[in-house]
Protein backbone atom coordinates (compact mmCIF):
# COMPACT_ATOMS: atom_id res chain seq x y z
CA UNK A 1 0.00 0.00 0.00
CA UNK A 2 1.55 3.21 -1.23
CA UNK A 3 1.46 6.15 1.09
CA UNK A 4 2.08 10.30 -0.21
CA UNK A 5 5.84 10.69 -0.23
CA UNK A 6 5.62 14.53 0.23
CA UNK A 7 4.19 16.99 3.15
CA UNK A 8 2.02 18.89 0.47
CA UNK A 9 0.19 22.49 1.08
CA UNK A 10 -3.80 21.81 1.55
CA UNK A 11 -5.65 22.12 -1.54
CA UNK A 12 -9.43 22.88 -0.92
CA UNK A 13 -12.26 21.60 -2.39
CA UNK A 14 -13.67 24.86 -3.14
CA UNK A 15 -12.42 28.26 -1.94
CA UNK A 16 -15.19 30.97 -2.03
CA UNK A 17 -13.29 33.60 0.45
CA UNK A 18 -10.72 33.45 -2.77
CA UNK A 19 -13.48 34.05 -5.57
CA UNK A 20 -15.05 37.33 -3.73
CA UNK A 21 -11.90 38.86 -2.78
CA UNK A 22 -11.41 40.77 -5.98
CA UNK A 23 -15.16 41.47 -5.75
CA UNK A 24 -15.28 42.67 -2.37
CA UNK A 25 -15.97 46.20 -3.40
CA UNK A 26 -18.93 45.69 -5.64
CA UNK A 27 -20.12 43.23 -3.32
CA UNK A 28 -19.85 45.98 -0.47
CA UNK A 29 -21.71 48.60 -2.47
CA UNK A 30 -24.45 46.13 -3.34
CA UNK A 31 -25.44 45.55 0.21
CA UNK A 32 -25.45 49.28 1.09
CA UNK A 33 -26.95 50.42 -1.93
CA UNK A 34 -29.81 47.46 -0.97
CA UNK A 35 -30.10 49.06 2.28
CA UNK A 36 -30.24 52.26 1.70
CA UNK A 37 -33.21 51.73 -1.11
CA UNK A 38 -34.47 49.08 0.94
CA UNK A 39 -34.39 47.35 -2.23
CA UNK A 40 -35.36 43.83 -0.28
CA UNK A 41 -38.09 42.45 -2.49
CA UNK A 42 -39.06 43.06 -5.65
CA UNK A 43 -36.23 45.36 -6.39
CA UNK A 44 -34.78 46.72 -9.42
CA UNK A 45 -31.60 44.71 -9.06
CA UNK A 46 -34.06 41.66 -9.64
CA UNK A 47 -35.46 42.60 -12.38
CA UNK A 48 -31.96 43.36 -14.18
CA UNK A 49 -30.69 40.14 -13.27
CA UNK A 50 -33.78 37.79 -15.13
CA UNK A 51 -33.20 39.88 -17.91
CA UNK A 52 -29.35 39.02 -18.18
CA UNK A 53 -29.84 35.82 -17.04
CA UNK A 54 -32.86 35.47 -19.46
CA UNK A 55 -30.76 36.64 -22.40
CA UNK A 56 -27.52 34.43 -21.12
CA UNK A 57 -29.48 31.71 -21.18
CA UNK A 58 -30.89 32.57 -24.67
CA UNK A 59 -34.54 32.15 -23.48
CA UNK A 60 -37.52 34.78 -23.69
CA UNK A 61 -38.40 34.88 -19.91
CA UNK A 62 -36.48 34.30 -16.37
CA UNK A 63 -38.28 34.48 -13.03
CA UNK A 64 -36.25 34.47 -10.07
CA UNK A 65 -36.93 32.42 -7.37
CA UNK A 66 -35.70 31.47 -3.67
CA UNK A 67 -33.48 28.45 -4.57
CA UNK A 68 -33.26 25.29 -7.42
CA UNK A 69 -35.17 23.15 -5.62
CA UNK A 70 -38.31 25.65 -5.78
CA UNK A 71 -37.27 26.05 -9.14
CA UNK A 72 -38.15 22.37 -9.74
CA UNK A 73 -41.24 22.12 -8.10
CA UNK A 74 -42.66 25.64 -9.80
CA UNK A 75 -42.03 23.94 -12.82
CA UNK A 76 -43.85 20.99 -12.32
CA UNK A 77 -46.92 22.92 -10.71
CA UNK A 78 -46.66 25.19 -13.70
CA UNK A 79 -47.00 22.12 -15.99
CA UNK A 80 -50.14 20.64 -13.90
CA UNK A 81 -47.71 17.51 -13.48
CA UNK A 82 -48.98 15.67 -10.21
CA UNK A 83 -50.71 12.81 -8.22
CA UNK A 84 -50.97 10.13 -11.00
CA UNK A 85 -48.45 11.61 -13.57
CA UNK A 86 -45.04 10.01 -14.07
CA UNK A 87 -41.99 12.18 -14.22
CA UNK A 88 -38.70 10.46 -15.31
CA UNK A 89 -35.72 10.94 -13.28
CA UNK A 90 -31.68 9.65 -13.48
CA UNK A 91 -30.75 8.04 -10.89
CA UNK A 92 -27.63 9.76 -10.56
CA UNK A 93 -28.43 13.21 -9.60
CA UNK A 94 -28.47 15.39 -6.59
CA UNK A 95 -31.33 14.30 -4.52
CA UNK A 96 -33.15 17.51 -5.29
CA UNK A 97 -34.48 16.61 -8.21
CA UNK A 98 -36.04 13.57 -7.70
CA UNK A 99 -37.53 15.48 -3.95
CA UNK A 100 -39.02 18.14 -6.46
CA UNK A 101 -40.78 15.65 -8.43
CA UNK A 102 -42.08 13.89 -4.72
CA UNK A 103 -43.26 17.08 -3.52
CA UNK A 104 -45.76 17.78 -6.55
CA UNK A 105 -47.57 14.49 -5.91
CA UNK A 106 -45.65 13.04 -8.98
CA UNK A 107 -43.84 9.22 -8.98
CA UNK A 108 -40.27 9.48 -9.97
CA UNK A 109 -38.97 6.85 -12.76
CA UNK A 110 -35.49 6.53 -12.12
CA UNK A 111 -33.10 5.63 -14.93
CA UNK A 112 -29.65 4.29 -15.17
CA UNK A 113 -26.93 6.10 -16.55
CA UNK A 114 -24.06 5.93 -19.32
CA UNK A 115 -20.92 4.15 -17.98
CA UNK A 116 -19.03 6.74 -20.16
CA UNK A 117 -20.98 9.98 -18.90
CA UNK A 118 -23.17 9.02 -16.06
CA UNK A 119 -25.59 10.60 -17.83
CA UNK A 120 -29.07 9.66 -19.43
CA UNK A 121 -29.23 8.64 -22.78
CA UNK A 122 -31.81 9.03 -25.42
CA UNK A 123 -32.25 5.49 -25.34
CA UNK A 124 -32.18 5.01 -21.78
CA UNK A 125 -35.24 7.75 -21.18
CA UNK A 126 -37.24 6.37 -24.11
CA UNK A 127 -37.51 2.94 -22.77
CA UNK A 128 -38.82 4.30 -19.64
CA UNK A 129 -41.91 6.03 -20.82
CA UNK A 130 -45.33 4.40 -20.01
CA UNK A 131 -49.02 6.16 -21.10
CA UNK A 132 -48.52 7.66 -17.21
CA UNK A 133 -45.09 9.55 -18.20
CA UNK A 134 -45.48 13.67 -18.33
CA UNK A 135 -42.06 14.86 -18.25
CA UNK A 136 -38.05 13.98 -17.94
CA UNK A 137 -35.88 16.19 -16.16
CA UNK A 138 -32.98 16.04 -17.65
CA UNK A 139 -30.03 16.61 -15.55
CA UNK A 140 -26.79 18.03 -17.02
CA UNK A 141 -24.96 16.63 -13.92
CA UNK A 142 -21.37 17.85 -13.28
CA UNK A 143 -21.75 20.21 -15.47
CA UNK A 144 -22.39 18.51 -19.11
CA UNK A 145 -25.60 18.70 -21.59
CA UNK A 146 -26.13 15.13 -22.51
CA UNK A 147 -27.68 14.57 -26.21
CA UNK A 148 -30.22 17.23 -26.28
CA UNK A 149 -30.84 16.88 -30.20
CA UNK A 150 -31.69 12.94 -29.11
CA UNK A 151 -33.76 13.45 -26.27
CA UNK A 152 -36.00 16.21 -27.77
CA UNK A 153 -36.93 13.62 -30.45
CA UNK A 154 -37.49 10.91 -27.87
CA UNK A 155 -40.04 13.59 -26.25
CA UNK A 156 -41.76 14.27 -29.39
CA UNK A 157 -42.45 11.30 -30.11
CA UNK A 158 -43.97 10.29 -26.95
CA UNK A 159 -45.74 13.70 -26.12
CA UNK A 160 -43.47 13.92 -23.17
CA UNK A 161 -41.96 17.45 -21.71
CA UNK A 162 -38.42 17.82 -21.28
CA UNK A 163 -37.29 19.74 -18.35
CA UNK A 164 -33.95 20.80 -18.11
CA UNK A 165 -32.25 20.76 -14.19
CA UNK A 166 -29.37 22.92 -15.00
CA UNK A 167 -28.01 23.66 -11.62
CA UNK A 168 -24.76 22.66 -12.43
CA UNK A 169 -24.80 23.94 -15.59
CA UNK A 170 -24.64 27.77 -15.70
CA UNK A 171 -23.11 28.51 -18.88
CA UNK A 172 -22.77 24.48 -20.42
CA UNK A 173 -23.67 24.71 -24.48
CA UNK A 174 -24.89 21.75 -26.93
CA UNK A 175 -24.64 22.31 -30.51
CA UNK A 176 -23.85 25.80 -29.03
CA UNK A 177 -26.98 26.40 -27.79
CA UNK A 178 -27.04 27.20 -23.47
CA UNK A 179 -28.05 25.29 -21.08
CA UNK A 180 -31.33 26.33 -20.05
CA UNK A 181 -32.70 26.75 -24.08
CA UNK A 182 -34.05 23.56 -25.23
CA UNK A 183 -36.88 21.98 -22.75
CA UNK A 184 -40.24 23.47 -22.17
CA UNK A 185 -38.28 25.41 -19.09
CA UNK A 186 -35.02 25.00 -17.15
CA UNK A 187 -33.66 25.47 -13.55
CA UNK A 188 -30.95 27.02 -12.11
CA UNK A 189 -29.83 26.91 -8.76
CA UNK A 190 -27.49 29.86 -7.54
CA UNK A 191 -26.30 27.92 -4.43
CA UNK A 192 -22.79 29.59 -3.46
CA UNK A 193 -20.76 26.75 -4.91
CA UNK A 194 -22.37 26.49 -7.80
CA UNK A 195 -20.82 28.16 -10.86
CA UNK A 196 -22.73 30.96 -10.26
CA UNK A 197 -23.28 31.19 -6.72
CA UNK A 198 -25.39 33.57 -4.64
CA UNK A 199 -24.20 35.17 -1.51
CA UNK A 200 -27.15 32.31 -0.14
CA UNK A 201 -29.31 30.44 -1.43
CA UNK A 202 -31.09 31.77 -5.07
CA UNK A 203 -32.33 30.07 -7.58
CA UNK A 204 -34.34 30.62 -11.64
CA UNK A 205 -36.58 29.22 -14.15
CA UNK A 206 -36.26 30.30 -17.20
CA UNK A 207 -38.06 29.53 -20.66
CA UNK A 208 -39.48 30.66 -23.68
CA UNK A 209 -43.01 29.43 -23.15
CA UNK A 210 -44.74 32.95 -21.51
CA UNK A 211 -47.56 31.39 -20.27
CA UNK A 212 -45.04 28.56 -18.05
CA UNK A 213 -43.35 31.90 -17.03
CA UNK A 214 -46.20 33.67 -15.75
CA UNK A 215 -47.55 30.78 -13.89
CA UNK A 216 -44.25 30.18 -12.40
CA UNK A 217 -44.00 34.18 -11.42
CA UNK A 218 -47.62 33.99 -10.01
CA UNK A 219 -47.19 30.67 -7.83
CA UNK A 220 -43.94 31.68 -6.41
CA UNK A 221 -45.59 35.09 -5.19
CA UNK A 222 -48.66 33.62 -3.01
CA UNK A 223 -50.60 32.84 -6.45
CA UNK A 224 -51.55 36.66 -6.73
CA UNK A 225 -52.55 37.70 -10.02
CA UNK A 226 -53.72 41.49 -10.77
CA UNK A 227 -55.94 43.27 -8.54
CA UNK A 228 -55.26 41.67 -4.78
CA UNK A 229 -56.89 37.99 -6.52
CA UNK A 230 -55.24 35.39 -5.32
CA UNK A 231 -55.44 32.96 -8.72
CA UNK A 232 -53.39 30.17 -7.70
CA UNK A 233 -52.82 28.48 -4.64
CA UNK A 234 -49.34 29.42 -4.39
CA UNK A 235 -46.50 29.94 -2.27
CA UNK A 236 -43.99 32.36 -1.33
CA UNK A 237 -40.48 31.59 -3.27
CA UNK A 238 -39.33 35.10 -4.18
CA UNK A 239 -35.53 35.99 -5.08
CA UNK A 240 -33.71 38.43 -2.89
CA UNK A 241 -32.91 41.83 -3.90
CA UNK A 242 -29.15 41.62 -2.29
CA UNK A 243 -28.69 37.88 -3.79
CA UNK A 244 -30.28 39.56 -7.41
CA UNK A 245 -27.69 41.73 -7.24
CA UNK A 246 -24.91 39.91 -6.21
CA UNK A 247 -25.40 37.77 -8.85
CA UNK A 248 -25.62 40.64 -11.63
CA UNK A 249 -21.63 41.22 -9.75
CA UNK A 250 -20.66 37.32 -10.37
CA UNK A 251 -22.59 37.09 -13.76
CA UNK A 252 -19.76 39.71 -15.02
CA UNK A 253 -16.90 36.91 -14.41
CA UNK A 254 -18.68 33.18 -14.87
CA UNK A 255 -17.47 32.92 -18.61
CA UNK A 256 -13.67 33.47 -17.18
CA UNK A 257 -14.14 31.50 -14.49
CA UNK A 258 -15.70 28.32 -16.48
CA UNK A 259 -12.56 29.13 -19.10
CA UNK A 260 -10.23 28.80 -15.95
CA UNK A 261 -12.39 25.09 -15.17
CA UNK A 262 -12.34 23.94 -18.39
CA UNK A 263 -8.35 24.74 -17.90
CA UNK A 264 -8.25 22.95 -14.88
CA UNK A 265 -9.93 19.91 -16.77
CA UNK A 266 -7.33 19.81 -19.59
CA UNK A 267 -4.48 18.86 -17.22
CA UNK A 268 -6.57 16.71 -14.96
CA UNK A 269 -7.16 14.75 -18.52
CA UNK A 270 -3.72 14.75 -19.55
CA UNK A 271 -2.03 13.40 -16.05
CA UNK A 272 -4.78 10.43 -16.18
CA UNK A 273 -3.96 9.64 -19.15
CA UNK A 274 -2.85 5.88 -19.50
CA UNK A 275 -3.63 5.80 -15.65
CA UNK A 276 -6.21 3.49 -13.96
CA UNK A 277 -8.23 6.57 -13.08
CA UNK A 278 -11.33 6.89 -15.34
CA UNK A 279 -12.35 10.21 -16.43
CA UNK A 280 -15.91 11.12 -17.71
CA UNK A 281 -16.01 11.72 -21.82
CA UNK A 282 -17.28 14.54 -23.51
CA UNK A 283 -20.10 13.84 -25.62
CA UNK A 284 -19.78 15.30 -29.54
CA UNK A 285 -21.32 18.70 -29.47
CA UNK A 286 -21.41 19.30 -25.45
CA UNK A 287 -18.96 21.87 -23.82
CA UNK A 288 -18.76 21.10 -20.56
CA UNK A 289 -18.29 23.45 -17.36
CA UNK A 290 -17.18 21.30 -15.31
CA UNK A 291 -18.98 22.16 -11.94
CA UNK A 292 -17.22 19.09 -10.59
CA UNK A 293 -14.41 16.91 -11.37
CA UNK A 294 -15.77 13.50 -11.12
CA UNK A 295 -13.33 10.30 -11.38
CA UNK A 296 -13.93 6.69 -10.77
CA UNK A 297 -10.81 4.31 -9.31
CA UNK A 298 -11.28 1.20 -7.32
CA UNK A 299 -10.48 1.74 -3.93
CA UNK A 300 -11.86 4.91 -3.89
CA UNK A 301 -11.69 5.20 -0.12
CA UNK A 302 -8.61 4.20 0.66
CA UNK A 303 -7.08 7.06 -1.81
CA UNK A 304 -9.61 9.68 -0.57
CA UNK A 305 -8.41 8.70 3.05
CA UNK A 306 -4.88 9.51 1.85
CA UNK A 307 -5.42 12.50 0.02
CA UNK A 308 -7.52 13.82 3.06
CA UNK A 309 -4.73 13.09 5.29
CA UNK A 310 -1.97 14.93 3.40
CA UNK A 311 -4.41 17.70 3.02
CA UNK A 312 -5.97 17.49 -0.59
CA UNK A 313 -9.92 17.91 0.30
CA UNK A 314 -12.35 15.59 -2.21
CA UNK A 315 -15.85 14.98 -2.35
CA UNK A 316 -18.54 12.11 -3.62
CA UNK A 317 -20.77 13.35 -5.79
CA UNK A 318 -23.16 10.75 -5.28
CA UNK A 319 -22.74 8.20 -2.14
CA UNK A 320 -25.82 6.52 -3.45
CA UNK A 321 -28.29 6.79 -6.49
CA UNK A 322 -31.71 8.52 -5.67
CA UNK A 323 -33.21 5.03 -5.99
CA UNK A 324 -31.20 3.85 -3.06
CA UNK A 325 -31.75 6.66 -0.51
CA UNK A 326 -34.21 5.35 2.12
CA UNK A 327 -36.56 8.08 1.37
CA UNK A 328 -37.61 6.81 -1.62
CA UNK A 329 -38.01 3.40 0.00
CA UNK A 330 -41.42 3.28 -1.08
CA UNK A 331 -40.70 3.88 -5.06
CA UNK A 332 -40.00 1.18 -7.37
CA UNK A 333 -36.10 0.14 -6.79
CA UNK A 334 -35.59 -1.70 -9.20
CA UNK A 335 -31.53 -2.00 -9.47
CA UNK A 336 -29.94 -0.08 -11.81
CA UNK A 337 -26.23 -1.46 -12.35
CA UNK A 338 -23.89 1.43 -13.96
CA UNK A 339 -25.79 4.09 -11.34
CA UNK A 340 -25.19 1.50 -7.99
CA UNK A 341 -21.42 0.82 -9.32
CA UNK A 342 -20.01 4.57 -10.16
CA UNK A 343 -21.46 5.43 -6.31
CA UNK A 344 -19.25 3.11 -4.98
CA UNK A 345 -16.17 4.01 -6.96
CA UNK A 346 -16.32 8.01 -7.81
CA UNK A 347 -15.33 10.73 -6.32
CA UNK A 348 -14.47 14.49 -6.79
CA UNK A 349 -11.71 16.05 -7.11
CA UNK A 350 -10.45 19.94 -6.40
CA UNK A 351 -12.00 21.59 -9.70
CA UNK A 352 -12.88 25.53 -8.95
CA UNK A 353 -12.26 29.44 -10.51
CA UNK A 354 -9.57 30.08 -7.45
CA UNK A 355 -8.10 26.29 -7.81
CA UNK A 356 -3.96 27.13 -9.19
CA UNK A 357 -2.24 25.20 -11.69
CA UNK A 358 -0.10 24.11 -9.46
CA UNK A 359 -2.38 22.84 -6.67
CA UNK A 360 -4.18 21.01 -9.72
CA UNK A 361 -0.66 19.16 -10.05
CA UNK A 362 -0.24 18.21 -6.77
CA UNK A 363 -3.85 16.98 -6.79
CA UNK A 364 -2.60 14.79 -9.90
CA UNK A 365 0.54 13.80 -8.61
CA UNK A 366 -0.54 12.94 -5.01
CA UNK A 367 -3.33 10.45 -7.21
CA UNK A 368 -0.72 8.76 -9.28
CA UNK A 369 1.33 8.36 -6.12
CA UNK A 370 -1.46 6.86 -4.44
CA UNK A 371 -1.88 4.19 -7.35
C1 LIG B 1 -27.88 22.11 -6.30
C2 LIG B 1 -28.80 21.28 -7.09
C3 LIG B 1 -30.20 21.38 -6.97
C4 LIG B 1 -30.87 22.14 -5.85
O1 LIG B 1 -30.59 23.47 -5.75
P1 LIG B 1 -30.81 24.23 -4.37
O2 LIG B 1 -30.61 25.67 -4.78
O3 LIG B 1 -29.80 23.75 -3.41
O4 LIG B 1 -32.21 23.97 -3.94
C5 LIG B 1 -30.99 20.66 -7.83
N1 LIG B 1 -30.46 19.84 -8.76
C6 LIG B 1 -29.13 19.69 -8.89
C7 LIG B 1 -28.61 18.76 -9.95
C8 LIG B 1 -28.25 20.38 -8.06
O5 LIG B 1 -26.94 20.21 -8.18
Amino acid sequence: MSTISRQLKPVAFLDLAALHQPLRERLDAAWRQTVDESAFIGAASVTQFEQRWADYCGTAHCVGVANGTDALELVLAALDIGVGDEVIVPANTFVATAEAVVTAGATPVFVDVDPSTLLVTPELVAEAVTPATKAAMIVHLYGQIPDMRGLAGVADEAGIHLIEDAAQAHGATFDHRPAGSFGIAATFSFYPGKNLGALGDAGAVVTNDEEVAERVRTLANHGRGHHLLHTYRGRNSRLDGIQAAALCIKLDHLDDWNSHRRTVHQLYLERFADSPIEVLQTIPGSLPVHHLEVIRLDDRDRVRDELERSGIQTGIHYALPCHKHPAFAELDRRPLPVAERAAGRQMSIPMHPTLKIDEAHMVASALMELL
